[in-house]
């Protein structure tokens, strides 16, 4: 399983300007470790992403988006779509995340942008993670049905073409992150539950992030305890000096 890391920074709402995007983007570069151990993707607000494709052109860090409808291009006002996905520029797309979720996105959309995206050679995160833990266990039986009904719609060879992000939505904008002990029971039921339904091998080929109040701090321990291939960064991520320290923690 020794696949390089991949780090993403979830910029959300954070930077909603074109000199902050410039400034963060331009600063990272600068910052950023000459012998680099990680993937980057930088994912800025829709209205951010040509932007920062354009003023980036190098091959270090890559952009994405944080979300995509599941209307075909067209007649769709307001949305981006797959085809709009490739045309910012952008090479992966977030789904799924709570904070979509909690407007009412669905499982089963969910499926819907996974396929629309791989059609488009985009690469899907799919955020997946339980809104609360209970002493019995149950959300191991959220974390299943998600997992199946999100995977629903793509092929067993087209699984290392996803990333799962594994984001606890009680860790996301925490104090602190969960022990690395909770991470990596939680990764390793969820590449146990991608095994029984696409095979084994398939399953330890699938990249597993996770994701809710990465910090600098933590990061190295999570990395090294968590079972993780990397990092789903939402505030750290907006700041250039702590997205710079999660990354050196992982070189
Ligand atoms: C997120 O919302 O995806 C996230 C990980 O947020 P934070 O790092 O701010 O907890």
């Amino acid at each position: 399983m020794s696949q390089q890391l991949l780090l993403v920074g979830n910029w959300k709402s954070y930077i909603t300007s074109t000199e902050g995007a410039i400034h963060l983007v331009k600063t990272l570069d600068k910052k950023l470790p000459k012998k680099l151990k990680s993937k980057i993707v930088l994912v800025p607000a829709a209205p951010l992403v040509a932007l920062v494709r354009y003023v980036y052109g190098g091959k270090r860090m890559s952009v994405g988006m944080q979300d995509v409808t599941q209307h075909e291009e067209g007649a769709s006002t307001g949305s981006v779509t797959a085809a709009g996905v490739v045309g910012s520029g952008a090479t992966y797309c977030i789904v799924g995340h709570s904070e979509r979720r909690k407007d009412g996105e669905t499982n089963v959309d969910v499926a819907r942008k996974i396929r629309l995206l791989l059609d488009a050679k985009v690469t899907p995160i799919v955020c997946i993670g339980e809104l609360e833990r209970d002493r019995d266990g149950n959300f191991y039986n959220i974390l299943e049905h998600d997992v199946a009904e999100c995977l629903a719609r793509i092929l067993p060879q087209e699984v290392s073409k996803v990333v799962i992000a594994y984001e606890p939505v009680w860790a996301i904008g925490a104090s602190a992150a969960p022990a690395s002990r909770v991470v990596s029971e939680a990764l390793v039921f969820i590449r146990k539950t991608i095994a029984s339904q696409f095979g084994r091998e398939i399953a330890l080929k699938m990249k597993m992030l996770y994701g809710g109040s990465v910090s600098p701090s933590n990061a190295h321990e999570l990395l090294h305890l968590g079972h993780v291939n990397g990092f789903l960064i939402g505030r750290a991520s907006a700041d250039a000096d702590q997205f710079i320290g999660i990354i050196k923690a992982c070189q």
